[in-house]
């Protein structure tokens, strides 16, 4: 018996992709960067050089404008080759769209285009300790000034607390015409008043996440992105497609893994015969197989009808939802199927399941997708 593995989507980008991986030695970093983990910056600055930064964003800001169909088969492919860590950078201008669609014409210039081309690192912060799926009792306040805002507050779970030079923040101007509801501003990380502290992570090293604390920090009207009081309508948008652009690197890590152990099962005899003929082993692989690539295609057609400019948010959160649950098991048996090696860091499997292990948290978690899933089911009024 042999494995008869199936072919990898194709796309015109495909080769190039490849090749940019190979020349930079993408899947090594991926691992050293979870032994000794640093935001990469010398990567993150080639990939913006070659295009590999914001794939759907527009040419005009530096991307390369392709429908987030394409974009989501290239993610799949990247995260396939390299884990996690690229494919996620890739999406950071996008993570960013709040910028660069509502920032005003020079924040754009100055910051945004400067993020798709690799050269300034910009983080979100939203999340609060206090709040975070309930985006409705965020605290962190910008009170009025005579030439902007005071921030005051505490972000935390921030992916690149310690390096992003600016970040996005979200706080509420009391007295804003829009009673108080979510203002996004683009705050230097170096103002007197911001104080930066690193938590430790189950996976993903590299983000080096933390809390960011405000202590009354100056920011400038001219750093406010868009009206007061209008970000969450602008960020909602962001948080769709990026559910389902991450679904697609969930499901291309764990593909990774999954033809790993589909020949290590191929080849490891166990009572004479391999460990595939054995259907413990071997159906719980079909099935996994069959499981990613059922979701690939939900993840593809949500993206497709996106790109139409359709509602889907409820598939977006699927999409997410499906992906990192049908991941993970596929991680985990590539772990179990391995036996006492699969266990060990000798073997990849267990870096990708600590980092794919954020999907079901990050960019909402699996309770609050599967409540607004279930919004839309049962036509509630305030979906
Ligand atoms: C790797 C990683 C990177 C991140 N990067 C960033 C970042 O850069 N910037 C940023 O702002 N945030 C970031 N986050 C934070 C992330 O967005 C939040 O952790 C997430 O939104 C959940 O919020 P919370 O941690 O406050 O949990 P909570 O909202 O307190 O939720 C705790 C638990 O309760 C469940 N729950 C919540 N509401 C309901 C409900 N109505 N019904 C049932 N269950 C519910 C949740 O699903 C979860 O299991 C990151 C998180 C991770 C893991």
């Amino acid at each position: 018996m042999s494995a008869n593995l199936p072919e990898l989507p194709e796309d015109p980008l495909a080769e190039e992709l490849d090749s940019f991986v190979r020349a930079r030695r993408l899947a090594e970093r991926y691992r050293e960067l979870d032994r000794s983990p640093e935001f990469p910056a010398p990567e993150f600055r080639a990939m913006g050089q070659h295009g590999w930064l914001g794939l759907d964003r527009s040419r005009e800001d530096g991307g390369r404008g392709l429908p987030l169909a394409r974009a989501g088969r290239l993610l799949y492919r990247l995260a396939y080759r390299a884990g996690t860590t690229f494919a996620k950078l890739s999406l950071q201008p996008g993570f960013a769209s709040v910028l660069g669609e509502h920032g005003s014409k020079e924040l754009v210039e100055t910051y945004y285009r400067r993020l798709v081309r690799g050269e300034v690192l910009v983080g979100n912060h939203l999340t609060e300790p206090e709040a975070g799926s309930d985006l409705r009792a965020l605290a962190t306040t910008a009170e009025p000034t005579a030439t902007g805002y005071l921030l005051t507050g505490t972000k935390s779970e921030a992916a690149f607390a310690l390096d992003a030079a600016w970040a996005i923040v979200y706080a509420r101007v009391p007295s804003g015409g829009a009673k108080g509801e979510l203002t996004a501003f683009l705050v230097s990380q170096e103002l007197r008043g911001v104080q930066r502290e690193l938590v430790p992570d189950l996976g993903e090293h590299w983000m080096r996440r933390g809390r960011v604390r405000y202590d009354r920090v100056a920011v400038d009207s001219s750093f406010r992105i868009g009206e007061e009081g209008a970000a969450l309508g602008y960020v909602l948008p962001e948080l769709d497609r990026e559910r389902a652009l991450l679904a697609t690197i969930y499901l291309g890590v764990a593909r990774a893994s999954w033809e790993e152990v589909v020949a290590r099962v191929d080849q490891r005899r166990v009572f004479g015969r391999p460990l595939a003929e054995h259907e413990a082993v071997g159906f719980a692989l079909v099935e996994d197989w069959a499981e990613l690539e059922a979701t690939r295609l939900y993840a593809e057609r949500t993206l497709e009808r996106m790109d139409r400019r359709e509602r889907v948010d409820q598939d977006a959160a699927l999409a997410k939802t499906m992906a990192t649950r049908v991941a993970l098991r596929t991680i985990d048996h590539a772990i179990q199927f391995s036996g006492g090696a699969g266990y060990s860091q000798e073997l990849i499997h267990e870096q990708r399941w600590r980092d794919v292990r954020s999907g079901p948290i990050a960019h909402g978690s699996t309770e609050l997708l599967l409540r607004t899933a279930a919004r839309r089911i049962w036509r509630s009024p305030s979906a």
